[in-house]
């Protein structure tokens, strides 16, 4: 009899023994214990009340900004599915469930003829990993144009939090691991559709250009350093195109890791963590991961 046998009767899905690797962008790492998808923000509050209380609870968007490691994630992983996807236009507010992919958002507010997320158009996660990570790109992120979040705490209770409560800086929120975004407004401005479509365009046409966006990888491996480019630093300790086994460093974009295939979580990590050391050696710069790596 494991813990799990004896979770409340919910609407949503529990999964024993999932494996991440088909939630991730990497398609690493190994199972989580038991992958929960609540049917809404009711079936997430009553799991997370009945749950037992020493159970770890890991949340996850799109899996695109994280390395889970092959020893797998133990307890619970969430995963918000489509019931909390809603994108509500509400004048020039728009308030959007966690679980909305950046892209659609990008989409849906350029229908609606709305401007500021368009940066998000080629982030490929969802809007919870987005406010989690301060995602950003192009000069502009989402502390820009965030108004509130609402967070489900391990207890099951929502709280909104302003952006000023929410500490934002570099590819970071002051959200707790028990803080699990459920929904947040956005302050946008009302422009032409088709000039904000352009815009769209071009951002996803720069970035195709620049990024290995069709790859395994988990986007940006490394923070860049105050004033500098981790690219840039990597390129000079000569870490363009390294490999270990089937994990790369990309020859695109050499801040971006790899799974060429075959690659373990272990591969790309070692990959990652020599690629620091190299930095290290050849620009005294210590880099940091931004990748968030689980289990
Ligand atoms: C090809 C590619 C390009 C990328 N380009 C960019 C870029 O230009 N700019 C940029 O900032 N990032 C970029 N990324 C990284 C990534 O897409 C972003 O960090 C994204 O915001 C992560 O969202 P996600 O839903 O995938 O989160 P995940 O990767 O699943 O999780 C990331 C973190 O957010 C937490 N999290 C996820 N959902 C929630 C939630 N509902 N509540 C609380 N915490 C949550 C997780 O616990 C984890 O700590 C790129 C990634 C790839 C693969």
């Amino acid at each position: 009899m494991t813990w799990y046998n004896n979770l409340p009767v919910v609407k949503g899905r529990y999964q024993p023994n999932a494996l991440l690797s088909q939630h991730t962008w990497f398609q690493v790492g190994g199972p989580a214990e038991l992958l929960f998808r609540p049917h809404s923000t009711q079936d997430l509050a009553v799991f997370l009340q009945s749950k037992p209380a020493d159970i770890p609870v890991t949340i996850i968007g799109a899996g695109s900004n994280v390395l889970v490691r092959d020893v797998g994630i133990s307890g619970v992983v969430i995963r918000l599915g489509r019931d909390f996807a809603d994108v509500f236009i509400d004048g020039p507010s728009v308030i959007i469930g966690a679980a909305a992919l950046d892209r659609t958002v990008a989409l849906t507010c350029a229908d609606a003829g709305l401007s500021g997320l368009e940066f998000l158009v080629g982030v490929p996660g969802t809007i919870g990993g987005a406010v989690k990570m301060n995602a950003g790109c192009y000069n502009q992120e989402v502390k820009d144009v965030l108004r509130w979040v609402e967070v489900m705490d391990h207890q099951g209770s929502v709280t909104r939090l302003s952006n000023a409560e929410l500490g934002f800086s570099y590819r970071h929120s002051a959200l707790s691991a028990d803080q699990i975004v459920i929904r947040a407004c956005f302050d946008l401005q009302t422009e032409n559709t088709t000039v904000i479509h352009q815009r769209l365009t071009q951002l996803l046409a720069e970035r195709e250009k620049s990024q290995p966006i069709r790859g395994r990888t988990g986007g940006s491996t490394f923070k860049n350093p105050p004033g500098q480019k981790a690219w840039i630093l990597i390129d000079q300790a000569g870490g363009r195109g390294a490999k270990i086994g089937d994990a790369q460093v990309s020859e695109k974009h050499c801040n971006f890791l790899l799974n060429l295939g075959a690659a373990q979580a272990k591969d790309l990590e070692s990959l990652g963590e020599q690629i620091r050391q190299r930095v290290l050696e050849t620009s005294g710069v210590l880099l940091e991961w931004e990748i968030i790596r689980l289990g």
